[in-house]
């Protein structure tokens, strides 16, 4: 599946160095590569918004590269800001479709009272054609695929506008980043290239619904990143309900692709479940996703479950709740007891639908939005 955008004019942004090289002289010929490099460089180390800035560049090169190519920016169409600092970013695309990206600092905090860490985390489809019964951009459809440019700017714009220092990248936005495989794996070398010291391969995270293929491929891209399925059952009857496209790629599947992307990178992996009162919370439940933890070196991310009533599910995803505290504790309790190394994942931004599972630009503006 690769829909692309119709129409959006000539970037360099979302080039690699060498495609660099290779669009600016099938324009103009005979540029040295050494210039391809110093556009490179403006365009991710330095974060350049037009080409008159990048002054090594001579005069003639500048002009030439305005008049034939476009500088790439998203348009933020609003910014909603949470009550535990979370902010939930709305941008619109040159086609003027809409997407979302959210900055989530964590509860660790510095002497000063600042949170250590900012995670960001992207979207790389417009909606999202798996149609997860939990996932409030299900109800999106997919609209089309963000090309890498658009990945990588909205860590560009992100940083942008709130003068933050982004510390770590989830790919946990709208979409399934696999299913945009070629775009997301061109935003991870650009955002990982050790060169233009933007952030490091460890300090990101890649979330899957669970392509099999796609993962084992991943596993041997070479990147580094870490890789977090998301799992929420521990049978396929419950997980097909939950995830139709376990129908077409059961549990064994997954758990068979996961050991290959440990095997090939040596990276633990992550597990994500969404915990739902009285489907998938149970003693035994947590025994058997124990049991597939224990197949590598990895951690379980417990979710509580974020509604999603504004999207008026129906069928089993109107029928789904979140387990009770008493529940999620004795659920992680299990967990621990079966040696598994469990991380809680906080609902930060859940008031203003900015948390796992609540992107589907629904709600918007929200009381205690901020304009912009
Ligand atoms: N398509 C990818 C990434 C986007 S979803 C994937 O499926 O992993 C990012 C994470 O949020 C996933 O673990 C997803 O299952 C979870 N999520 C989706 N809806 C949620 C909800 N309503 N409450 C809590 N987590 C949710």
């Amino acid at each position: 599946m690769n829909r692309s955008p119709k129409k959006q004019g000539n970037y360099l942004l979302g080039l690699n160095q060498f495609e660099i090289h290779t669009a600016i002289n099938s324009e103009f010929g005979d540029i040295p590569a050494y210039r391809s490099k110093q556009i490179y460089n403006w365009l991710y180390a330095r974060r350049a918004q037009s080409y008159s800035e990048m002054t090594q560049l001579p005069a003639v090169l500048r002009n030439q590269l305005d008049r034939n190519f476009k500088v790439g920016s998203l348009k933020l169409a609003h910014q909603s800001v949470s009550e535990d600092g979370t902010i939930k970013f709305l941008f619109e695309l040159f086609d003027g479709l809409q997407i979302e990206s959210v900055l989530i600092p964590s509860e660790m905090r510095d002497a000063a009272g600042e949170s250590r860490r900012k995670t960001l985390c992207l979207s790389t489809q417009v909606g999202c054609p798996l149609d997860c019964k939990f996932c409030a951009t299900a109800s999106m459809k997919l609209k089309r695929n963000l090309t890498a440019a658009e990945i990588i700017l909205q860590y560009f714009e992100v940083e942008r506008l709130t003068g933050e220092k982004i510390t770590n990248v989830v790919y946990m936005g709208m979409g399934e980043p696999l299913l945009n495989y070629d775009n997301v794996i061109k935003s991870l070398r650009i955002l990982t290239d050790p060169e233009l010291e933007i952030i490091g391969a460890k300090r990101i995270t890649v979330s899957t619904s669970g392509l099999p293929e796609e993962i084992k491929k991943f596993a041997h891209e070479k990147i580094g990143v870490k890789l977090a399925l998301s799992l929420h059952a521990t049978t396929d009857e419950l997980r097909s309900k939950l995830m139709p496209i376990n129908i077409a790629h059961p549990i064994k599947e997954l758990l068979a692709a996961m050991d290959e992307y440990y095997k090939v990178t040596g990276i633990p992996i992550t597990y994500e479940y969404i915990l739902f009162e009285g489907l998938n919370d149970s003693d035994a439940d947590a025994r058997r996703l124990a049991k597939m933890a224990r197949r590598n070196p990895s951690k379980v991310n417990v979710i509580p479950f974020h509604k999603i009533d504004f999207t008026n599910p129906k069928g089993i995803g109107a029928e789904l709740h979140p387990t009770s505290n008493e529940n999620f504790i004795r659920f992680n309790e299990v967990l621990k007891k079966e040696g598994v190394h469990v991380m809680v994942r906080s609902s930060s931004g859940e008031d203003i639908e900015a948390a796992c599972g609540q992107l589907a630009l629904s709600k918007l503006p929200h009381p205690i939005a901020i304009e912009v």
